[in-house]
């Protein structure tokens, strides 16, 4: 393997679903629904694969679907992005996100990024040869229901880290792993950061339909201050709970996006033309999005009073949960100071509950970090069966 790939191993989410497996546990490491998403979608999918030209289609993307991607984003944010120069059709988010990192980082550039972070962010910085400066969300030390309970900045820290410079900023929220979503005045205060230093801001936001009780999702392409540095990433797996679509778009200025595009064409050129009909078709109908989102939400919220009641019964300590689906929980009261990923592998051995270790999503792990991470994006009865094994057994 090429030098640059050397310190990257097999990723945690296959090794963790192949572990889950090896037991026959239940899966609630890797983010991904047991259950389908709308069948309405799956059928404009088949019927466009049985009726569409099914060849390569536009290299950023089929007409129809950046069209309806401009006016779902409209709708929620309120900002236009032009179907033809501003939106791009990418094989899922990570490939967007991929693509952009590769079109913006030079070897020796400093990208900054909140840890824990979503593991691919480091990869990507890391082939393009740049220099990924983590800023991080420190772990509750206090649990839900106590006081605070969320992952927070110390703005000292960031200021400082912030103060070496840097080009390129990876954000994300609602945020993977921790289920925080960022309030209106830590958003204000990193893109006066981002302002500053004029740099771009990839806006990982593929949780955007994902937030919880009165939290509210901010896009930074609403922040005027920024809005011509922010590339906005978004990913139909998640907005559908169909996690095998592998398709997502980037919305960004035009000059952003012609860089974008290049490295897009270099890497997959484009993606499946039936997938990109079938989402357009049922984004059309804006009624059905709108309450599909809404149930999705409410099903979600659901999902996670009740993961977070099982595994409070079952002796850790929660951080909030405010969006994604994913909760962090700290097993500290259950096996002290353990290391995480060992937690995480005995828990598959002796309960059969996979989980993901939230060491793994940083670059230099802290010494001690007893929390790991659940995702509750699964039918109610996975969930039932996780209450009997972890608390039956
Ligand atoms: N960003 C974050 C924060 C994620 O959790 C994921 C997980 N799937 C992705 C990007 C990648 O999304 P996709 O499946 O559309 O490639
Ligand atoms: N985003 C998913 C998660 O955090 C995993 C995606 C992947 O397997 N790379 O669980």
């Amino acid at each position: 393997i090429a030098r640059r790939w050397n310190t990257t191993g097999k990723s945690i989410f296959s090794e963790m679903t192949a572990l889950s497996k090896l037991y026959n546990a239940v899966n609630l490491g890797q983010g991904f629904p047991d259950y389908y998403g709308p069948t309405r979608l799956l059928e404009a999918i088949s019927k466009q694969v049985l009726s569409c030209h099914n060849q390569y289609s536009p290299s950023h993307g089929e007409e129809p679907l950046r069209r309806e991607v401009s006016y779902f984003v409209e709708s929620t944010t309120g900002v236009i992005y032009d179907p033809d120069s501003e939106i791009t059709i990418t094989s899922g988010a990570s490939e967007a996100l991929y693509s952009a990192i590769n079109a913006f980082v030079n070897p020796g550039d400093k990208v900054l990024v909140f840890e824990p972070a979503f593991d691919l962010y480091y990869q990507a910085i890391a082939n393009a040869g740049g220099e990924a400066v983590p800023v991080r969300l420190h772990s509750p030390d206090t649990p839900v229901g106590v006081r605070g309970g969320g992952w927070s900045i110390d703005w000292s820290e960031f200021d400082s880290v912030a103060a070496g410079g840097f080009s390129l900023i990876v954000f994300n929220s609602p945020h993977n792993p921790s289920g925080k979503v960022f309030s209106e005045e830590e958003i204000d205060r990193i893109s006066s950061k981002i302002l500053k230093n004029n740099a771009i801001v990839l806006s990982d936001e593929v949780y955007e339909n994902l937030t919880y009780d009165s939290h509210n999702h901010i896009s930074l392409c609403t922040i005027p201050k920024i809005q011509h540095l922010v590339v906005r990433i978004s990913s139909a797996a998640k907005t559908f709970g169909f996690t095998g679509l592998k398709t997502g778009w980037i919305c960004a200025p035009a000059n952003l996006t012609d860089a974008i595009r290049i490295v897009h064409q270099a890497t997959v050129f484009c993606t499946s033309p039936f997938t990109q009909l079938g989402l357009a078709e049922v984004m059309s109908d804006k009624n059905w999005l709108e309450s599909y989102l809404n149930e999705q939400k409410k099903s979600y919220a659901a999902k996670r009073n009740y993961l977070k009641s099982v595994l409070e019964r079952a002796g850790y300590q929660l951080s909030k949960c405010e969006g994604t689906f994913f909760i962090t929980a700290n097993f500290e009261g259950l096996a002290g100071d353990m290391s995480d990923v060992l937690y995480a592998r005995q828990l598959v051995e002796t309960h059969r509950v996979a989980t993901i270790p939230v060491s793994v999503f940083y670059k230099h792990p802290p010494k001690s970090l007893p929390w790991i991470r659940f995702a509750f994006c699964k039918k109610d009865e996975t969930l039932h069966t996780v209450a009997d094994l972890l608390l039956n057994s």
